[in-house]
């Protein structure tokens, strides 16, 4: 498989023109890697690094419907490197995801969600001691690399809006790990742009998902030693994180079959259908109008066919 660098991702226009903003979509879920998505993006950086390192074998961590580890091992089982992932025994439903890290022949580690940490140590310490050289990734492709994955997205952006003659007053995306939207904030403050970017959290409350997110966004700029930043330049919302990770309701399901119906693209109840619908519901209790606005789509197709079931029923 290519992990080379890969094209900038399209930008297109949306039906949608809810208050007469203009809509854009950025289509990260059609890089070419293992069906795309955030972690597509991010996995090129590390497995650039795991390659530099001369790793043998990689660590990390998930669910079951992790996008994350469907793609590293995905990317690992193409380089014949052996994946090992640690799994929260709490979330163990079978999904898309979950029969292809199968399918990739990676190990899968369950423990109960308090000794994830501690299985991790182990099996990298147990890596060792064998004689191997193993890389461990953070689960969600958290860390600086993953950061620059969206830093460079932001280049994409701007060069989009170079060429276009245009400006994005406000890019929306769902926030996980909170990475992709720490990417694309130190984007913003390495350019100096004045937009709003908002992250519609999938799961994580405040003040908890806004500090990780700030100490994302500082971790990188400490390592190209440039000035910290305060959590006013982070917008991480939990208004619409519902009963937290994975759930949703009637309105997203809408929302998905609407986007599918006028629009073709696929979201999914977990990440990308709930963020659009919480930009929805963000612009209209805010009030923005008039105005030039980005949805990132992050990926997750897979994600999309195992709601089918339910968008059909909607
Ligand atoms: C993991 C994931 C996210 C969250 O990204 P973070 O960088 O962790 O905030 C968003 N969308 C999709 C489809 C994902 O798989």
């Amino acid at each position: 498989m290519e992990i080379e660098r890969f094209n900038a991702t399209p930008i297109h226009r949306l039906s949608e023109k809810l208050n007469n903003n203009h809509f854009y979509i950025k289509r990260d879920d059609l890089i070419p890697i293992s069906f795309g998505g955030n972690k597509a993006r991010k996995a090129v950086l590390f497995f650039q690094d795991i390659m530099f390192k001369g790793a043998d074998c990689v660590v990390t961590y998930g669910s079951s419907s992790s996008n994350h580890c469907r793609i590293i091992s995905n990317i690992a089982a193409s380089k014949g490197l052996q994946c090992y992932i640690i799994s929260p025994s709490e979330t163990s439903q079978t999904t898309s995801n979950s029969k292809m890290i199968k399918l990739f022949e990676a190990e899968v580690i369950r423990c109960p969600i308090s000794e994830v940490s501690k299985t991790i140590s182990k099996k990298i310490e147990e890596l060792k001691n064998q004689g191997y050289n193993p890389y461990f990734i953070q689960g969600g492709g958290h860390g600086n690399l993953g950061t620059q994955a969206y830093v460079d997205a932001y280049k994409e952006i701007k060069e989009y809006e170079n060429n276009k003659y245009l400006c994005f007053d406000y890019i929306f995306h769902t926030s996980g790990t909170g990475t992709t939207q720490a990417g694309l904030v130190c984007g913003q403050i390495l350019n100096r742009d004045n937009r709003k970017i908002i992250g519609i959290s999938n799961a994580r409350r405040n003040p908890y998902g806004r500090q990780v997110v700030l100490d994302s966004v500082n971790s990188y700029l400490n390592s190209l030693e440039k000035e910290h930043v305060t959590i006013d330049n982070i917008n991480f919302i939990d208004d619409f994180v519902l009963d937290g990770y994975g759930s949703y309701n009637k309105d997203i399901l809408h929302t998905i079959k609407q986007v599918l119906l006028h629009d073709g693209i696929p979201l999914d109840t977990t990440y990308t259908g709930k963020a659009y619908w919480g930009m929805q519901e963000y612009i209209k209790n805010n009030q923005i109008i008039n105005k030039n606005i980005l949805f990132i789509h992050t990926g997750g197709t897979p994600l999309f066919f195992d709601d089918l079931g339910e968008l059909i029923n909607e």
